[in-house]
């Protein structure tokens, strides 16, 4: 007879679930075992879900200064976030940030490329251009920590600047401005 928790982590994970049938022929304490791991894993995944709905949330209602320091006070806050955002990614027919790459691709290579929250620098592992990239945190070695309302380039420095899903926080039309001194006048 099944009960309501082993219904649901059924629903979940039928690979698991099927090798805890097989091991629980043989061992009953194995086999509960392995259900409280498989409850304790989903439920892991929930509560890590909702922090990132939470945190994304508060990166859309709140200003980017008061994003940096979030980030800056608890860096569990961007890897939550981080993760969060590459599963979701995942899940989309198409992820827009391979459409800016093609796009640069098409272009010529002596384009100079700024990326306003570059996440993890898919634009400027993908290009041969020279990539300029911004985020509140780093996740690897490419980028440069900043807040976006105040890049460190000279003006009229860049041809291309990409906001690709980071246009968020209350002050946005500050990273706009700022895209705009930067790019090249033409
Ligand atoms: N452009 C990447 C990542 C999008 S997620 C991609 O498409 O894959 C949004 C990113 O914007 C996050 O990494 C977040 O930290 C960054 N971001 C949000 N506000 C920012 C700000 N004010 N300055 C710099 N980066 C910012």
């Amino acid at each position: 007879m099944s009960s309501p928790v082993s219904n649901n982590l059924e629903n979940v994970d039928n690979d698991n679930h099927n090798t805890f049938i097989k091991q629980s022929k043989t061992d009953p304490n194995e086999m509960t075992v392995n259900r409280s791991k498989l409850l304790r894993t989903q439920m892991e995944q929930r509560l890590e879900s909702a922090r990132f709905r939470f945190i994304n949330e508060q990166l859309y209602t709140s200003s980017s200064l008061e994003a940096y320091k979030l980030f800056h006070k608890d860096s569990d806050c961007f890897h939550i976030y981080h993760r969060g955002f590459t599963a979701q990614v995942k899940s989309w027919p198409q992820n827009p940030v391979d459409s800016i790459v093609d796009y640069i691709k098409k272009r010529p290579a002596s384009l100079i490329v700024a990326d306003f929250g570059c996440g993890d620098c898919k634009i400027a592992l993908s290009v041969k251009n020279k990539v300029h990239s911004f985020d509140l945190f780093p996740v690897n070695k490419l980028v440069t920590v900043c807040d976006m309302s105040k890049v460190p380039l000279p003006d009229n420095s860049v041809d291309i600047v990409v906001f690709c899903l980071s246009l968020m926080g209350t002050n946005l039309c500050d990273f706009l401005v700022e895209a705009n001194r930067v790019l090249v006048s033409k």
